[in-house]
């Protein structure tokens, strides 16, 4: 079963994600991570993908398409999809491999997400993202999972937000609507406030979603 979680820049979509992942005894799989891992790997499509990240580009489809295709063959289960897809070709990409179980979409505003930003810290070497208010590290600067020293994005600022807030609704927006004409089931979540106070009605949400999956 694969759910897509879909929420403009900074709304918070991995730290639900991963939430929800815990509490379903699912696999996130975070679409930034996969690039980022590549990046890390130092392959000649990783250093592609660092050329793209860096100038604040979406990364090409193709390689994005090819990575998540991948991924999801070798992962068994429920999954939770985050990140992708980011633009219609890769909704209608996905959509012909693969069967979509669900869509959850988080709603924020564009000023919250700004006032936020400012808190999200993330280890370069592992790629857990933290954030100061609704997920702070056990110890002040440094990775739980690692130890490592936490560090602020460089492109986590108004100005790359807002960019990115024009990309979501010009790119990815109509990759939502393509998905919803299939009439898929749906979650909208408020991002304006604690989202942790949304997993309860998210998992039981798409706990009732996979006994009718189940069922069939
Ligand atoms: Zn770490």
């Amino acid at each position: 079963m694969i759910y897509l979680v879909f929420g403009p820049p900074g709304s918070g979509k991995g730290t639900l994600s991963s939430l929800l992942s815990k509490r379903l005894d699912c696999t996130h799989i975070s679409v930034g991570d996969l690039l980022r891992n590549e990046v890390l790997k130092g392959s000649q499509v990783g250093k592609e993908i660092d050329k793209q990240l860096a100038a604040g580009q979406l990364v090409d489809e193709r390689i994005s398409n090819q990575l998540v295709l991948d991924t999801l063959k070798k992962t068994s289960g429920t999954v939770l999809l985050d990140g992708y897809p980011r633009t219609q070709s890769q909704a209608v990409f996905l959509q012909s491999h693969v069967s979509i179980t669900g869509i959850i979409k988080i709603s924020i505003a564009e000023e919250t997400v700004i006032r936020r930003i400012t808190q999200r810290r993330i280890c370069p070497k592992d790629g857990s993202i933290y954030h100061l208010s609704f997920k702070p590290p056990k110890k002040e600067g440094m990775c739980d999972r690692c130890g490592g020293k936490l560090l602020q994005r460089p492109d986590d600022t108004p100005e790359t937000i807002r960019k990115r807030f024009v990309t979501y609704y010009q790119e990815t927006k109509p990759a939502l609507t393509f998905l919803q004409s299939f009439s898929l089931p749906e979650i909208v979540v408020s991002g304006d406030y604690d989202l942790l106070e949304h997993v309860d009605v998210i998992v039981d949400q798409i706990r009732s979603w996979q006994r009718v999956v189940e069922s069939q």
